[in-house]
């Protein structure tokens, strides 16, 4: 492998894919290093995570040349359903939020498309090398990793990137970097089953019993989720509590129909943004620097929004030596980032049971208005759609 490199990243995520093959399009030289295996990245139950992509992250995709297997295998929804107290409203996107639609595509299908394509291309991705240190990341930074192998090496780059997700190591180099953070109240028991979906579109339905939403990967495959305590313990749900639960939390509007389960997961939701998003020659994209609670779908579109802005600054750079775009890489992002955690903390906080009584009046109340309500349905319709997150960066790479 090179001991040099224009840029070295650090994870092999969905930001962290989308910038190498954006700079290595143009010719850069781009390592990127990854601490778990091609494999587990591909196949991992742990790694299956988000479906919903905002119509930007579609348009940025395919216009940058990955988007042959979504296109293929994923599906275009023109609406969500709500659901409240029996009641089936339809959301719908194109009347609502200017033409624009979600794209459901599953993002382990897309992290394995962007990988193939970028080693077909001759990129360089090195699995199971796990970043361990960062050194001299004000003017030329060395990146220390460990080999499969066990032994401990040295890259030299002109920048490094810290796309490691919300549980990387990676901010931990910004001095004086703050976390704002927000625990919920609310944790998501999840499964993928074998079995079809309960409708046509996602089904968000809010209930006395607590949240559940209602997706899928595909006709056969259903993805659904049931609001729990974050303090939940996954053994006292069996799979046939967790199928009797759904439809309770379903009644009067549609039925589920059970199939083998593939996964089962509990995710807390927490919510935070770290500030700045860079230091020297270090800049961190994706979930390494700010994660939402899963209901609006935000953060694999937040990740693409992230790559999309940072390659601009660095072709700025390479291009011309112009660094004004990289000295402003944290407000840049911070402007879609706010978006994007100010409407999940909206949709999570409409639709979620509320443990406080005087909260979920306030709750009842407002999903009330908006299932009445066309101004506050345009409001979630644009955007659930992205139009103020990856909306920002559609029609801005040549
Ligand atoms: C249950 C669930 C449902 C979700 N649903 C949606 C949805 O519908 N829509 C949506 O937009 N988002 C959704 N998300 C969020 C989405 O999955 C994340 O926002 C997205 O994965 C962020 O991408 P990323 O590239 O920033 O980080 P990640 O995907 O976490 O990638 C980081 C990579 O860095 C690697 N790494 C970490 N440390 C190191 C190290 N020291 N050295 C080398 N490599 C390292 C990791 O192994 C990992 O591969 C969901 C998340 C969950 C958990």
């Amino acid at each position: 492998m090179r001991s040099k490199a224009d840029v070295a990243i650090v994870g092999a995520g969905p930001a962290g894919l989308l910038l190498d093959h954006l700079l290595h399009r143009e010719g850069l030289s781009v390592v990127v290093l990854e601490a778990k295996t091609r494999r587990y990245l591909e196949t991992s139950p742990h790694r299956i995570r988000a479906g919903v992509m905002e119509w930007g992250t579609r348009e940025i995709l395919v216009q940058v040349g990955l988007g042959e297997g979504l296109l293929q295998n994923g599906y275009e929804h023109q609406g969500i359903y709500l659901a409240h107290a029996g009641e089936l409203r339809r959301i719908d996107f194109p009347s609502l939020a200017e033409g624009w639609r979600i794209w459901v595509y599953g993002q382990q299908y897309l992290v394995r498309d962007m990988i193939a394509r970028f080693l077909e291309e001759g990129g360089e991705i090195l699995f199971e090398h796990e970043v361990i240190g960062l050194e001299n990341l004000a003017s030329a930074p060395r990146v220390r990793y460990r080999t499969p192998e066990g032994r401990e090496a040295e890259l030299e780059a002109t920048f490094v990137v810290g796309a490691d997700g919300s549980h990387g190591r990676m901010r931990a180099f910004i001095p004086g970097l703050s976390l704002k953070e927000r625990v919920y109240p609310f944790a998501w028991l999840g499964i993928l089953a074998e079995a079809p979906p309960a409708a046509d579109e996602l089904i968000y339905a809010s209930h006395p019993r607590g949240f559940a939403l209602f997706s899928m990967r595909s006709k056969t495959l259903a993805r659904n989720y049931l609001q729990v305590s974050p303090e939940e313990n996954l053994e006292e749900w069996p799979e046939e509590r967790i199928w009797e639960e759904l439809n309770l939390r379903l009644e009067g509007v549609a039925q589920v129909q059970p199939g083998p389960l593939l996964e089962k997961s509990l995710t807390p939701h927490r919510a935070f943004v770290a500030e700045p998003m860079q230091y020297g020659r270090l800049f961190l994209i994706g979930d390494a620097a700010h994660v939402v609670p899963p209901t609006g779908a935000k953060g694999m579109n937040l990740a693409v929004a992230d790559a999309v802005a940072l390659f601009q600054a660095f072709w700025a750079f390479f291009k011309t030596g112009d660094e004004a775009k990289l000295s402003r890489h944290t407000e840049t992002c911070l402007e879609h980032v706010w978006q994007g955690e100010y409407f999940s903390y909206w949709m999570t906080h409409l639709l979620h049971t509320h443990p406080d009584p005087f909260r979920e009046g306030l709750r009842q109340a407002e999903i009330k208005q908006v299932l009445a309500s066309e101004p506050l349905q345009r409001f979630l319709a644009t955007n659930y759609t992205g139009h103020h997150t990856t909306g920002r960066w559609v029609g801005t790479l040549a």
